[in-house]
């Protein structure tokens, strides 16, 4: 893989390339040694990509790129993993080896390689002297301060961090939201107030917000619970006449933050406590963080007040997931669980459970701990195997009838066609089309998938399906069109 230690043109010198990494690199190429150029290209790179993927994409996967040398016309770049250097290189590469050839007319090409250990010495070479906004965060378990909090905080998932959220298009305002109140000492808005369907990461983007600020500000009280454990500790504290403390106790604290208060619908005497509770600590600056299933202004069961109060911060609404989002999570999941995911099935279980991330990960444990059960490498059969039941659920979103109908409206057919023993191209072709779709995206046998198609035999279906795909490695439109119908029926 990678000589660090082979003699040569390069010269040693120490880059901070990344934010609080400083990582060495060699630079130089064809023996004309020019450190301060290379590094001041790589920044520009570096910087162009930003501006043109944006923030989020950039953080989560261009920025653990780190430059390792430029040699005969070859740029070399680590990333800590391969997952990440696959999903660099397919991405990302192209537009990488363009910057760079712009940056300077030598370079002709790039080599993305894994290297594992630069992280860790990387995060050792941070060191203390490393200003502290730019640190990276230690890891969370070992960070935890003991404060008043811990009374009645509910404990924090030492998994749910920033680091670990993988932020795509459909999260990406949550996010900012979420990191711009981790990092902030006053209060810009309040209260933040995150919505979304179940699993989406909410949960997760609130106990990120609760390790960075315990993190980087002990000192600060910071509480995280349920709605319900909140609803429960005032329903005790009424029973055992201690609501002083009660009150007291939430009063004092720095940053509060409620999940789903979807469940404090019609339970009236919970809501008032609640806003007298959360009027008082907005009156005195501390910063409320709410999430709830639901928009404010759709939460069932809420006095009016405490919804028009829950929607006068900002509200910041977590989107259903989309296949590339979808595929990141299971990049990043795969990689902390330090397993080998081949493409094929990310990309399989990226089309296939589109529920939500919480199933996606269920989906994903499930394979991993079957594999690592029989002592076998992942594949594409035994995940279809293992996630056989997951797999017919979440199938039940695309029917056949679905995918007939929109194929016949796409070749500009009737739907009647896709029954009909008419054998003419205009009518066969999409038939065979819709056939291959029904495979493709639903979980039906091939006798089940002939029976829908008036009744046709299974060796029909597999003929079709055999002749698809066939069609789509010769004719590019060809291949277009089945994709954009995919994409259509998925969304
Ligand atoms: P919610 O509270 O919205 O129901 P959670 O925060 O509990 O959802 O998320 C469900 C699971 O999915 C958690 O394990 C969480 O870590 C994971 N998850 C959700 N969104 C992301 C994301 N963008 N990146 C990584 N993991 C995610
Ligand atoms: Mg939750």
């Amino acid at each position: 893989m990678l000589n660090v230690s082979a003699p040569g043109p390069w010269s040693r010198v120490t880059t901070d390339t990344q934010i609080g990494q400083p990582v060495e690199i060699r630079g130089g190429w064809g023996g004309q040694v020019n450190d301060e150029i290379v590094r001041a290209q790589w920044n520009r790179v570096r910087g162009r990509l930003r501006d043109e993927f944006g923030e989020a994409t950039f953080k989560s996967w261009l920025n653990p790129l780190s430059l390792d040398v430029v040699h005969g016309g070859q740029v070399r770049i680590g990333v800590p993993t391969r997952f990440l250097r696959d999903w660099v290189a397919t991405h990302y590469g192209d537009r990488i080896r363009a910057l760079w050839s712009k940056e300077n007319a030598e370079v002709s090409g790039i080599d993305i390689v894994v290297m594992p250990n630069r992280e860790k010495v990387a995060e050792t070479a941070a060191g203390a002297d490393a200003p502290a906004a730019a640190r990276l965060p230690a890891a969370p378990a070992t960070a935890e301060p003991v404060n008043v909090a811990d009374d009645i905080s509910a404990a924090l998932d030492p998994r749910y961090t920033f680091d670990n959220f993988v932020v795509g298009k459909p999260n990406e305002f949550a996010h900012a939201a979420a990191r711009r109140v981790a990092e902030s000492d006053t209060v810009s808005f309040n209260p933040l107030f995150l919505y979304g369907g179940v699993g989406l990461g909410k949960t997760h983007l609130m106990h990120a917000v609760a390790w960075h600020i315990r993190e980087r500000n002990p000192g600060r009280s910071v509480i995280y619970l349920s709605a319900e454990k909140f609803m429960y500790r005032f329903v005790r504290a009424i029973r055992f006449q201690d609501t002083m403390a009660f009150k007291d106790q939430f009063r004092s604290v720095d940053v509060l933050m409620i999940d789903d208060v979807q469940f404090m619908g019609g339970k009236d005497s919970t809501q008032e406590e609640f806003f007298h509770t959360f009027n008082a600590l907005a009156d005195q600056g501390r910063q409320i963080i709410i999430s709830a299933d639901k928009s404010p202004s759709d939460l069932q069961g809420m006095e009016e007040r405490l919804r028009s109060r829950l929607g006068c911060g900002l509200v910041a609404d977590i989107h259903a997931t989309t296949y590339e989002l979808r595929l990141g999570i299971i990049a990043s999941k795969a990689e902390q669980m330090a397993v080998d995911v081949p493409r094929k099935v990310a990309e399989f279980l990226a089309h296939k459970i589109t529920s939500n991330v919480r199933e996606l990960e269920g989906a994903l444990n499930r394979v991993v701990a079957h594999a690592q059960l029989v002592g076998r490498d992942i594949t594409l059969e035994s995940t279809q195997e293992v996630l056989h039941d997951l797999l017919r659920a979440n199938d039940r979103r695309i029917t056949i009838e679905e995918i007939q109908k929109k194929v016949a409206e796409h070749f500009n057919i009737r739907t009647s066609d896709m029954h009909s023993t008419r054998r003419a191209r205009q009518v066969a072709r999409p038939r065979q089309v819709a056939m291959y779709l029904a495979k493709q995206l639903t979980s039906r046998s091939l006798p089940e998938i002939g029976r829908k198609f008036g009744g046709r035999d299974h060796t029909t279906v597999m003929h079709a399906v055999k002749k698809v795909e066939e069609l789509r490695g010769v004719d590019s439109s060809f291949a277009e069109d089945v994709e954009l119908l995919r994409r259509m029926l998925e969304n």
